[in-house]
């Protein structure tokens, strides 16, 4: 695409019907016609990097919410998943402690809430 211009005025003269600039009032032949293809093509390649850029730009952003989107319900997922682990270790020594405070009555020294509980029992009932 070649956008012809007014060798004396610059005046763009695309679609220009006669021979003389609408702009001076020249004779192309007295002014000159000058091509102006580099310009217009740096332009369009500007707009052309320019669209390119934002494409890249809303695609990076996409991908990069996309992916912290994903990494964060993996995330939360794995907490989910550790927490319940943790509850259900936390359940498993609790009954598992449960058990053995009441199966070892007497000699059940690990267990200091029971004994505490005991002894307050103790201490309440005379
Ligand atoms: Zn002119």
């Amino acid at each position: 695409m070649n956008q012809p211009t007014c060798g004396h005025c610059g005046y763009d003269l695309t679609g220009a019907e006669s021979n003389r600039c609408p702009e001076c009032g020249l004779l192309f032949i007295e002014a000159g016609v000058e091509i102006r293809r580099q310009s217009l093509s740096k332009s369009r390649r500007s707009r052309q990097f320019l669209v390119l850029g934002l494409l890249v730009f809303f695609g990076l952003s996409a991908a990069v919410a996309g992916m912290a989107y994903f990494r964060a319900q993996a995330l939360r997922a794995q907490a989910i998943a550790a927490q319940q682990a943790a509850l259900a270790r936390q359940q498993a020594a609790i009954q598992q402690a449960r058990q053995q405070s009441s199966k070892s009555n007497d000699q059940s020294q690990s267990d200091g809430g029971d004994r505490r509980e005991r002894v307050s029992d103790s201490v309440g009932e005379p």
